[in-house]
């Protein structure tokens, strides 16, 4: 297996930058997940690393060795899109065959291989078969297996799951996190889906526009995110991002017409002289209708609509003129209309810089 390195890789379209000044080191056996919205570049990444699009500037080293000039079939990295592209005229073994033949194995170890591939992916059964009579959950494993027959360095992916409906998404997801960690090898997966990230990456790069806007595990990336994009991409209910300004020594203000005390454990970053505008990050599963602690912060706010979600609600309140997402349990105590009272641990809170975004707290 492998590591890979980007320095300083950009990539343009025209006169569109698609990729920014990139450097990332990913790990041999890591399984790496770019997480950002469609269109920030994550595709363009995979086919810089695969061969299939030139770079402008920059290197991208697999083992340390640059690979701006190998054939892209000389590279050893295999992807998996979203649509398979399987074969349609080829049964499944022919598919799984394929890659070997085209590298002029011999025949008893292309059926070897191949058997062994089908076996660990559950196709044994489904070889004789063509692709179009395979559920998607099928066609996906076994364009798993025609990547995993090359025993390449690196497997890229390129947002295989987005097909598959709920149930099979995540179960397959599953499978390759297990596959993964059988095959210590090194991925490079491609998602928009965040819940996706947060369950199956090592370590996540969130990137916006082309640019990383910060790279570490689900866990730094949900309580310690960089800036208010990250922030707000990762998360469901989203995160409450309250746009507030520093009124006088004691209090934040929120909007027009409400208020929080600055708590103790903010003052030092906030007294600073230079900050005036602040936004406030609060997860929805950080706020109560009891007090806690004795220096939660109180917010007077006023429920609009619950949204049932099995297992718990997500009620939408009012606070000045900002709407709060609060994750609440099975039971909501509240009806719309009511005027409630929200608790918050000012040590779940998240600070951010007014102006440039990013977390100050
Ligand atoms: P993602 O995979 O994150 O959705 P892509 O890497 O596919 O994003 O695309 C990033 C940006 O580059 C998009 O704005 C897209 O329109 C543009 N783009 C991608 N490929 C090409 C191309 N071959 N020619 C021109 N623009 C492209
Ligand atoms: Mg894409």
């Amino acid at each position: 297996m492998a590591d890979l390195e980007f320095k300083a890789v950009s990539k343009a379209f025209g006169k569109t930058i698609v990729v920014h000044d990139l450097n990332l080191r990913i790990k041999d056996g890591e399984l790496f997940v770019l997480l950002g919205p469609s269109g920030c570049g994550k595709s363009t990444i995979l086919r810089l690393i695969a061969g299939l699009e030139y770079l402008d500037e920059g290197e991208i080293l697999i083992n340390g060795r640059a690979i701006n000039n190998v054939a892209p079939k000389d590279r050893n990295v295999a992807m998996v899109f979203q649509n398979y592209a399987l074969y349609p005229h080829m049964t499944i073994y022919d598919n799984l065959a394929f890659p070997l033949k085209v590298k002029k194995f011999p025949g008893d170890q292309i059926r070897e291989i191949v058997q062994k591939q089908a076996g660990l992916l559950g196709l044994t059964e489904l070889l004789e078969r063509k692709p179009k009579t395979l559920s998607g959950g099928q066609r996906q494993r076994v364009a798993l297996g025609r990547a995993l027959v090359r025993n390449p360095s690196v497997f890229l992916f390129d947002e295989p799951l987005s097909n598959l409906d709920a149930k099979l998404r995540v179960s397959t997801r599953a499978e390759i996190s297990s596959l993964q960690r059988t095959l210590n090898a090194t991925m490079i997966y491609v998602t928009h889906d965040q819940e996706e990230a947060l369950s199956l990456g090592d370590r996540i790069a969130i990137l916006n526009e082309g640019r990383i806007q910060q790279i570490g595990s689900p866990q730094e990336i949900y309580d310690q995110p960089a800036n208010v994009f990250t922030a707000s991409f990762v998360g469901s209910p989203r995160i409450n991002l309250l746009e507030a300004r520093i009124s006088d020594d004691s209090v934040i203000a929120i909007g027009n017409d409400a208020e929080v005390p600055i708590a103790e454990s903010w003052r030092r970053t906030l007294h600073n002289g230079k900050t005036e505008f602040v936004v406030l990050g609060i997860r929805p599963e950080n706020l109560f209708y009891q007090r806690h602690n004795q220096d939660d912060l109180v917010l007077k706010t006023e429920v609009l609509h619950t949204e049932f979600a099995g297992d718990r609600h997500v009620l939408f309140c009012t606070l000045g003129n900002e709407e709060l997402r609060v994750k609440s349990g099975k039971a909501i105590p509240s009806e719309e209309g009511e005027k409630i009272e929200l608790f918050v641990n000012p040590q779940n809170c998240l600070l951010f810089d007014g102006k440039n975004g990013e977390r100050i707290l």
